[in-house]
């Protein structure tokens, strides 16, 4: 039995369904209150079909009516996603389920259904998706540079220095293979950081992401400033992706040839990494704002139109997961500092 009008929880949201009535004789449909309300319609009323296709782009419309007709010829049930633009101009996402009722003699006389707001659950996915695509772009690239070496090094048929780049290579499949399965575990944002813990020198990890940026950006200068050793027990792939998008934004917010330096020290059982550049720095007041999901500042013309302002909000999921800290501030001089923090572990487990 449908229920009249039911909360449920996607995600810990609370979402509602309604149903609906469709009389196969009078083409007329007729809504539960909830259902109305989903929709932004007044409510209770006996109303035609158009208003309901009127709110759905043509295209879609006559994919759904088509759709529609072929479930009642084939006495099969209905189901379909569609993208609405309500009257009060909201964009919403409806999951329609409906299924034909009998009368007593066999014959179709109405389709009955529900009707499911998924627009909370269409924003994370794509979402998601989003966060995918940015977080694979740099692998990607890195994994091309690395092949374009070993194919230059192969027709100076110079073998040293194969292994190591091949190493390289292998490890961002592994990055990236990772990712698209958490993707796919996950389907949503809100899982998406899950940790698997390995003890490693960080200082290792960020002269090799270093290195690699480097070879991307010949645009930019590098210099690093690290301890010998930094031990942390944390998600390396993880701290790559940290890694990555401060050194992508540093580059992508500064001019053209100017430096860009990565710091490290240990105090008091934590590491604090710096990424410090010379552009135009974080915009005053937004320090904190700019660790918000979809924040982008009013200067992004020099990154991509696909940046969506996810970066940097990983970036803190993922820090905050580990047990540290970010900041974003103004350069001493010029140019913006962003810092995370980790714990620091001893030989063998952590502080
Ligand atoms: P996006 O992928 O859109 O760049 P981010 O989350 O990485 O998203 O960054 C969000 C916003 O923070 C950017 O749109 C930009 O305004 C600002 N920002 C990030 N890094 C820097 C930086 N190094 N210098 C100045 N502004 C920055």
């Amino acid at each position: 039995m449908i229920n009249k009008e039911s909360p449920m929880s996607y995600f810990g949201k609370e979402i509602i369904t309604g149903n609906w009535t469709i009389s196969l004789d009078t083409k007329r449909l007729s809504m539960c209150p909830g259902a109305s309300k989903l929709l932004e319609l007044s409510r209770n009323k006996d109303r035609g079909l158009h208003c309901i296709f009127e709110m759905i782009d043509p295209q879609e419309r006559w994919k759904l009516i088509r759709e529609f007709n072929m479930a009642i010829r084939n006495k099969a049930s209905f189901e379909k996603q569609v993208k609405i633009l309500t009257i009060n101009g909201q964009t919403k996402w409806m999951h329609i389920r409906g299924v034909l009722n009998y009368r007593r003699w066999g014959t179709p006389d109405k389709m009955i259904g529900i009707i499911e707001d998924i627009t909370q659950k269409q924003i994370e996915e794509s979402t998601s998706l989003s966060i995918v695509s940015h977080e694979l772009r740099t692998p990607l690239t890195i994994i091309k540079l690395n092949m374009q070496m070993v194919k230059g090094l192969l027709e100076h048929n110079t073998f040293h220095g194969i292994p190591r780049l091949l190493e390289r290579a292998d490890f961002h499949v592994d990055f990236m293979t990772r990712l698209i399965e958490e993707y796919g575990r996950n389907s949503g944002i809100r899982n998406h950081v899950r940790t698997d813990l390995i003890q490693f020198n960080l200082r290792q990890l960020i002269e090799s992401i270093v290195t690699e940026v480097k070879t991307m950006y010949s645009s930019h200068r590098f210099s690093t400033n690290l301890p010998t050793e930094i031990l942390v027990r944390a998600d390396k792939y993880k701290i790559l992706q940290v890694l990555v998008n401060y050194l992508t934004n540093a580059v992508s917010y500064s001019p053209h040839a100017s430096l860009v330096c990565v710091n490290a020290m240990i105090a008091h059982g934590f590491v604090v990494v710096s990424v410090h550049d010379q552009g135009i720095g974080v915009p005053a007041g937004a320090e904190e704002q700019i660790f918000e999901k979809f924040y982008r500042g009013t200067c992004f013309k020099q990154s991509s139109s696909r940046n969506r302002g996810l970066g940097l909000y990983l970036v803190k999921q993922i820090i905050t997961q580990h047990g540290g800290e970010v900041k974003a501030e103004k350069g001493e001089l010029k140019g913006s500092v962003f810092t995370f923090t980790l714990p620091v572990s001893f030989h063998g487990g952590n502080l």
